[in-house]
């Protein structure tokens, strides 16, 4: 305990006399789209260090990094910038060029210089101070083509595997981020681990789409790990335990909280059209006042149905016209029980992907094979969590990508999970490389826990910006 006091103290030491600050206030332009990072630009000496990776991404250069030699190299169009952590000289095709301020790590971050990035790529970067934007513009013919939105405006849905249960986390385009309920209270640490590992250190927009345990247990580790700004809850009361705790942990730290009115939307991320569609009226029990909510990322959207029943699903056909329900993606109704997900209004959302959430060998008997066999049916995609492990779905508004533990989903011309077996492959990789592994690989085994990061597939890894290693060749 007292040797992790001391390393922060010259952690905090060592930064202060960097002259470092976070500069959340800086906005960085790139041919007039804004970015956004998941760790906000530094300014170090009158200079603006921005991540590494999200600035190379946004440029369109591959990134290749060098973690014995610290070393970053960028490629576009033919130039070649090398850029070494710590060393204030980089090289443009071979060239040296000076820097102000070296590239560095911060917590945990490789954080570069975006001045030298973006002109070493032939872009024009200026800074307004009275704005406190740089604005960088790509030189003629080399910029991306405006139709190619830039990376960062992706959607990213996390269906969480929290066991019999649900939490759904989404981290917009903007950066803000959206926890849906947060499963039973025996999942809160794992919950809690899994949002640190998508980068999460505080969290805008509780749901708690209703007061089961399933769906509000982990959330008490939740509120006590993360600062969070507002709760919506469906306002159907609840005489567990578990919620009681939940409210006077929520009154305890003085957290919004609101209740769900239909029709009101949630303002969190302009890129995304959020509407409550539920509850529109009081009904007999928890799971039919679940709150349900549509988001609309431009072309694509998503339902999410907490424990919502047939008698919910009615009353919301009788309320909403068919684009409204129609939906890519759907958080299929109370863990694929037989009770939610009735023929008309599967019909009406006729969903692509249909996700389901549940633990392996609940008491319900959950998933119902009827509601699988009608999903299926209707050629949607099958997602569980129990099977597939933790289910990641981007969107970059015109299309969706699913990435999950198995990459399997369950469609009438694939597996068959009864059974039979699944082989369930991850691979992992350091957040101080861009290499990923074999579990098994002995560098993957090297690898400090605390700077491991797991994904789900290799296309996963991909996207990531990671790259196979070379000895174990996943
Ligand atoms: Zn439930
Ligand atoms: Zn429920």
């Amino acid at each position: 305990m007292k040797k992790i006091f001391i390393l922060l103290l010259v952690l905090v030491l060592a930064l202060s006399l960097c002259g470092t600050a976070t500069a959340s206030d800086i906005s960085v332009k790139l041919n007039g789209s804004q970015l956004s990072f998941d760790v906000p630009p530094t300014l170090d000496n009158g200079r603006t260090l921005v991540p590494l990776r999200a600035i190379f991404e946004a440029i369109g250069a591959d990134v290749k990094w060098d973690g014995d030699t610290q070393t970053v190299t960028a490629t576009k169009d033919g130039t070649v910038v090398a850029l070494t952590i710590g060393s204030k000289t980089a090289y443009k095709n071979n060239g040296p060029v000076e820097l102000d301020v070296p590239g560095k790590i911060i917590n945990q971050r490789t954080l570069v210089p975006l001045r030298f990035v973006g002109e070493a790529f032939g872009s024009n970067v200026v800074w307004d101070g009275n704005t406190r934007t740089i604005t960088i513009t790509s030189g003629s013919g080399s910029g991306s083509p405006p139709s190619d939105p830039p990376t960062k405006s992706k959607m990213k849905a996390h269906f969480i595997d929290v066991g019999q249960g649900d939490a759904i986390l989404i981290q917009f385009p903007n950066g803000k981020s959206m926890l849906v309920d947060g499963g039973p209270r025996t999942a809160g640490e794992k919950l809690v681990s899994y949002l640190k590992k998508a980068g999460i250190t505080s969290i805008d927009i509780v749901v708690a789409t209703h007061p089961h345990e399933d769906h509000i247990g982990g959330l008490l580790n939740v509120l006590n790990n993360f600062p969070v700004n507002k709760v919506i809850d469906s306002g159907y009361p609840h005489t567990s335990k578990t919620y009681e705790d939940y409210l006077s942990l929520i009154d305890q730290k003085d957290i919004s909280f609101e209740i769900a009115h239909a029709f009101n939307s949630i303002n969190i991320d302009p890129g995304v059209k959020i509407t409550i569609l539920h509850p529109g009226t009081t009904m007999a029990d928890s799971n039919n006042n679940s709150i349900v909510l549509k988001l609309q990322h431009n072309q694509v959207g998503f339902l999410l149905t907490g424990d919502a029943e047939a008698e919910a699903e009615k009353y919301l056909m009788e309320r909403t016209d068919a684009t409204t329900l129609k939906s890519d993606i759907l958080k299929v109704g109370h863990h694929g029980s037989r009770t939610s997900t009735s023929d008309a209004f599967l019909k009406k959302v006729s969903p692509s992907t249909s996700i389901i959430m549940l633990g392996e060998d609940n008491s319900y008997g959950h998933p119902h094979s009827e509601t699988i066999t009608k999903l299926v049916k209707i050629g949607s995609e099958v997602y569980q969590t129990n099977v597939n492990g933790h289910i990641v779905v981007f969107s970059d508004g015109n299309k969706v990508n699913v990435f999950t533990v198995s990459d399997k989903p369950i469609s009438s011309d694939s597996v068959v999970i009864e059974g039979g077996e699944v082989t369930l492959q991850r691979y992992v990789g350091s957040i101080k490389s861009d290499k990923y592994h074999y579990p098994s690989c002995r560098y993957a085994q090297s690898i400090n826990p605390e700077n491991e990061t797991w994904f789900n597939s290799k296309s996963d890894a991909q996207t990531a910006g990671y790259v196979p290693c070379g000895v174990c060749k996943p």
